[in-house]
Order: C-alpha cells, then sequence, then structure tokens
C-alpha cells in the first residue's frame, strides 16, 4: 500500500498518455504554438503498461486515463486492453472530449470499462466552437448520447468560465435532467498554458451554488465518498446529479488519494506543484521496475500537504503549463 507523509492512502493513478488534443480549449491551451513533448520523450504504450503494472503492485486500485485527449493516441486500446486484464484493478476510467471515442465504445464496453467523463463546457453550438476553438459539437453531442444509452457511467466535466459560458449553468441541467449522468461544475484552474495569473476566480463554489439554488431552490446534498473531490447534489424529479469540484479553492487536500503520472514519465504529487520524478528516464537508464517502485515510494514520501504550500514550489503565481500535459 502507498501511503504518504501525511497518513493518505494513495491508491489512484491518473496517466496521462499524450499531451496532444484535436481541441484547443481557451482554458486549457493556447490556440498555437504550443511546446508539444517530442514523440521520443512520450512513454511508450509498453512503457505505459510496465508503469502501471508497478503501480497497480504497489496498491494503486484505479487508474484514470487522461491526457491530451487520450484517443488521439492510436494505440491507446491497447493499453486498456492490459488494464483490463489485471486483476487487482477495480476501476479503469477514461476522461475525453469524446470527439474520437464512437469507434471505440463497443470494444471499451467488452472490455468492462464503465466510467467515461466527458468535458462538456456548453450545450449551445457557438459557445462550445469558441471554447474549443473547433466545430465538433454534432460529434460530441452524439456520442454523448451514445455513451449514455449505451450504459456508461457517464459524467460530464463542465468548467465555468467567467464571461463565456456561465449561461448554460442552467440549461445544461435542464437538459440533461432526463439522462442518468452526472454534471459536475468545475473551478477554472489558472493552468492554460501561461496567459491567466489569477488570485481570484468570480465562478467560484459558492458562486455556482447560488446561482443554481435561484433556479433549483431544494436540491439536497447526496453522500460522496471521502476521496471525492466533488461535492453531490440532487434536484428533486432529475434522473441525474450535479456537482461541484472546487479545484480552484482546494478543499478536498485533506482526503487527496490521487498520483499523476504525464505523457512524458513526469511524477507529480500535486496538481499545483512541480512535478518531483520522471519514470521514463528511470525506466530507459535502469531497465529496472524496483528502481521504478522505489522512486514512488521515495515521493510519496515528501508530498505536499495542499496545494497551497505545494504551489509555493513555482517562483510565480503564473503557471506556465497546460492541462493538456498535466492531465487535468
Ligand atoms: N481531453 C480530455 C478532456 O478534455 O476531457 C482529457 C484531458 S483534459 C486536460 C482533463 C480535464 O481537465 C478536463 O475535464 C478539462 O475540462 C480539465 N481542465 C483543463 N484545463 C482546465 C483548467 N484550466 N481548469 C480546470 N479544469 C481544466
Ligand atoms: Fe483538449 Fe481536453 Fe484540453 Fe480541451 S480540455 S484542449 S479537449 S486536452
Amino acid at each position: 500500500m502507498l501511503i504518504d507523509n501525511h497518513g493518505r492512502t494513495i491508491n489512484y493513478l491518473r496517466l496521462a498518455v499524450t499531451d496532444r488534443c484535436n481541441l484547443r480549449c481557451n482554458y486549457c491551451m493556447p490556440s498555437e504554438g504550443i511546446d508539444f513533448a517530442k514523440n521520443d520523450n512520450l512513454l511508450t504504450i509498453d512503457e505505459l503498461i510496465k508503469v502501471s503494472r508497478i503501480l497497480v503492485d504497489q496498491g494503486i486500485d484505479k487508474i484514470r486515463i487522461t491526457g491530451g485527449e487520450p484517443f488521439v493516441r492510436k494505440d491507446v486500446m491497447v493499453l486498456l486492453r492490459e488494464l483490463s486484464k489485471m486483476p487487482r484493478l477495480n476501476d479503469i476510467s477514461v476522461t475525453t472530449n469524446a470527439t474520437l471515442i464512437g469507434p471505440h465504445i463497443d470494444e471499451l464496453k467488452e472490455l468492462g470499462i464503465k466510467n467515461v467523463n466527458v468535458s462538456l463546457d456548453s450545450i449551445n453550438r457557438e459557445t462550445f466552437e469558441r471554447i474549443t476553438r473547433r466545430k465538433q459539437f454534432d460529434t460530441v453531442h452524439n456520442n454523448l448520447i451514445r455513451l449514455i444509452t449505451e450504459g456508461f457511467n457517464v459524467r460530464i466535466n463542465f468548467i465555468v468560465l467567467e464571461g463565456q459560458n456561465e449561461q448554460d449553468i442552467i440549461p445544461i441541467l435542464d437538459v440533461m435532467k432526463h439522462y442518468e449522468v452526472s454534471v459536475r461544475f468545475l473551478e477554472e484552474m489558472p493552468f492554460n498554458g501561461g496567459s491567466k495569473n489569477f488570485g481570484f476566480i468570480k465562478w467560484n463554489y459558492h458562486a455556482i451554488i447560488e446561482h443554481i439554488r435561484k433556479t433549483y431552490p431544494d436540491f439536497k446534498k447526496l453522500e460522496s465518498p471521502k476521496t471525492s473531490t466533488s461535492i453531490n447534489y440532487q434536484i428533486e424529479g432529475h434522473k441525474g446529479t450535479f456537482g461541484v469540484i472546487p479545484s480552484f479553492s482546494r478543499t478536498f487536500c485533506g482526503s487527496c488519494n490521487r498520483l499523476r503520472v504525464t505523457a512524458t514519465g513526469d511524477v507529480i504529487t500535486c496538481l499545483y506543484g512541480k512535478p518531483k520524478a520522471n519514470l521514463r528516464d528511470i525506466l530507459r537508464e535502469t531497465k529496472s521496475g524496483e528502481s521504478v517502485s522505489n522512486t514512488i515510494i521515495d515521493v510519496i514520501g515528501k508530498r505536499a500537504k495542499t496545494g497551497f504550500e505545494a504551489q509555493k514550489e513555482h517562483a510565480k503565481t503564473v503557471f506556465n503549463n497546460s492541462m493538456t500535459s498535466i492531465g487535468g
């Protein structure tokens, strides 16, 4: 079992399989001039499988595949097939923009991969295209409905962006009330490749909740797992639920069970901190699984207590990194 220096059990790996993406969401990356990693610097599929096996042996029982857009990577299904054979893995999940998942839906179902998070920040075509800077609205909509109707456990990630999509908060709840999905509203974080530096966000947890309360005064709070980052609610008469993720306010650090590995093998022990080691270099230099597991034990033994503490590792308050390299 992996336990950090603050007594928190680490059992959840967020594994980014690529830093590339076919969308250009404006809260995630700049429209152009992005410094993507060279192909040689990305973990190969064999390395991703190896790292996953080592971490599962150490006690990871949940892996979320993320990116960049995971399905941009042509061989991502090879990894998912291998993960689905690991008996100690209780939960394999995917976070996707739902543009390229269509051809893989049947196989995901066969592999028993049920948890799919879909990023969708607007139900209005124009707003969607303005935010993502691409024309993929119909594909995303069709794949989302297909995932829901095929019985996947779908959660929608909706980042509330000042001046961009706040008018869609209520409409997305109205549309989704007919479906068993969870709509999770996320606070925006300053990771879009470096142009943002905010000490304050308008759409924080309280503002989102109060906005929803004006239309739906009687929602009730739901019990959530201790390690959940979302605070979840149910509106009467709605099939699904909604949640708010205070990703900027960071009220969930006390129960954080996560470890992140980026597509280039960087180990991130806190989203707001700096990478602590590089597993690709260790694997390629030493060819030793033991060196990888020792590194993991070492970095987990030195974790920052909170995101605010980790943030001090950065010299300035502007984060140059983009979510596309970290994986969310
Ligand atoms: N491409 C996939 C997707 O969009 O779902 C997976 C990668 S994306 C980086 C993972 C998650 O990070 C998405 O839910 C996205 O909305 C979220 N994200 C990206 N930039 C963010 C930001 N600046 N603040 C908060 N969440 C962000
Ligand atoms: Fe791509 Fe996901 Fe970032 Fe949007 S949030 S640009 S879909 S990686």
